[in-house]
Order: structure tokens, then C-alpha cells, then sequence
């Protein structure tokens, strides 16, 4: 019995080894799709700034072949007071040119404010880009890790099916079978601990002084009291 609680010690870690690398099989897809969604966020950030930008060029291109005209009107309406008969004539041109004056004047307001938001969304940018590159290259290196770890996964889950085979030849049915059934029953599957210091290795509780004495014989399977699961005597092991 005693060869048989040992090889299920090793058979667990095994176990801890094959639900691992079952469980990477949706977690690191899904971390795959997380990481790949982060940098089409950032991706889709960088182009909306890219794009505002577009527009803030081509809003103060419209306004400067606007500014031109005004201008050019203002010219003939200036060239035009010269040749004004009455005061009536001169106070009318004189207003058009004032409210000419304005428009031009908000007009040029408005080109420096335009150009003046496009150099602030550059800077944006290039820190932004920045920021991006590097995180793009982080992402990739982990995203190539997790592809190439989930192709060899397959793999190394039969390798180690294959020495849980071997490794099961050496425990008795009874064992095998009480570790089974508790192992689909607790909380992290983990079914056989270590007595330590006279507590189970599982829920920490004390051992009674019985099954103590029994778990240190170890000629059959003892379960903790407590949370079921089976106990084996490993201290004070001859060297
Ligand atoms: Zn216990």
C-alpha cells in the first residue's frame, strides 16, 4: 500500500500537469483574442486621430479659398469707394466693407485655431504611435508564444498520458479507484495530500491520534476526517 500511496502522490502532480495544459487550451485563445482586440482598440484610435486630422486640413483649406475671396472683395469694394458719388453711396460701401472686415477677420481666426489643433493632434500622434509600437511588439511576442505553446499542447498532453499509464501499473485498483472518484469531487481536484505535522495537507485540520497511528502503518487507504481526501504518512522517511 505504502508503494501505492507514493505513486499516487507522482500520479497527482501528473494530473495537476494534464489539467493545466487542458485548461491553456481556452485560456490562452482567449487571452490570444483579448490581446488581439487591445491592439485593434489602439489601431482604431491612432486612425480616428489620422482621420480627424483629414478633416481639420480640409475644413481650413475651404476657409482659405474663402479668405481669398473675401479679400478679393474687399479689394473691389475699397477700389470702389474712390468712385462713390454721394455720402449715402459711402456710408453703404463703407458698411459692407466693415461687415467684410469681420468676415475676414474670423476667417483668419479660424485658420490659426485650425492649424493650431492640427499641430497638438500631431504631437498626439507621434506619442501615441510610440506608445503603440511598443506595445504592438510586446503583443505579438506573447501572441507567438501562446500559438506556438497551444501547438505543442496536444502533444504533451498524451506524453503525459502516457506516464500516468505507467505510473497507474503501480497502484492498487482500490487506491486508484477512491482517488478517482474524490479527485472529480473536491475543490481543485487535488484528492491525496501529505499528513504534516499531524494535520491533513488539504483542509489543514488536525488528524485524530488514530488515524495517525493507522496512516503511519500505511497498510490501507485513510481519509482526512474532514474534507475525505486520502492521507499519506510521509514524514520521517528513512534516508
Ligand atoms: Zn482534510
Amino acid at each position: 500500500m505504502k508503494e501505492s500511496l507514493y505513486s499516487l502522490l507522482e500520479l497527482q502532480e501528473i494530473d495537476k500537469e494534464i489539467d493545466a495544459l487542458e485548461r491553456s487550451k481556452e485560456e490562452f485563445p482567449a487571452e490570444i483574442g483579448r490581446l488581439e482586440g487591445e491592439l485593434d482598440e489602439a489601431r482604431g484610435k491612432i486612425d480616428a486621430t489620422e482621420k480627424n486630422m483629414g478633416e481639420l486640413e480640409s475644413s481650413r483649406r475651404l476657409m482659405e479659398g474663402e479668405l481669398d475671396a473675401i479679400n478679393a472683395d474687399l479689394k473691389k469694394h475699397q477700389d470702389r469707394l474712390y468712385e462713390v458719388k454721394s455720402n449715402r453711396e459711402y456710408d453703404a460701401l463703407q458698411a459692407e466693407i466693415e461687415a467684410l472686415g469681420s468676415k475676414k477677420e474670423e476667417h483668419e481666426t479660424g485658420i490659426l485655431q485650425s492649424i493650431e489643433d492640427h499641430e497638438d493632434l500631431t504631437t498626439k500622434l507621434t506619442e501615441d504611435k510610440d506608445v503603440f509600437s511598443d506595445r504592438e511588439k510586446e503583443i505579438k511576442g506573447r501572441i507567438k508564444e501562446l500559438k506556438s505553446r497551444l501547438d505543442s499542447v496536444e502533444g504533451d498532453v498524451s506524453k503525459w498520458q502516457r506516464k500516468r499509464k505507467r505510473l497507474e501499473a503501480k497502484v492498487e485498483k482500490p487506491a486508484l479507484s477512491a482517488y478517482n472518484r474524490i479527485r472529480r469531487m473536491v475543490k481543485g481536484g487535488i484528492a491525496v495530500v501529505e499528513i504534516k505535522k499531524g494535520s491533513c495537507g488539504g483542509c489543514f485540520r488536525k488528524l485524530s491520534p488514530q488515524l495517525l497511528v493507522e496512516a503511519r502503518r500505511i497498510n490501507r487507504v485513510m481519509r482526512c476526517e474532514n474534507c475525505g481526501r486520502l492521507t499519506v504518512w510521509k514524514e520521517e522517511l528513512p534516508v
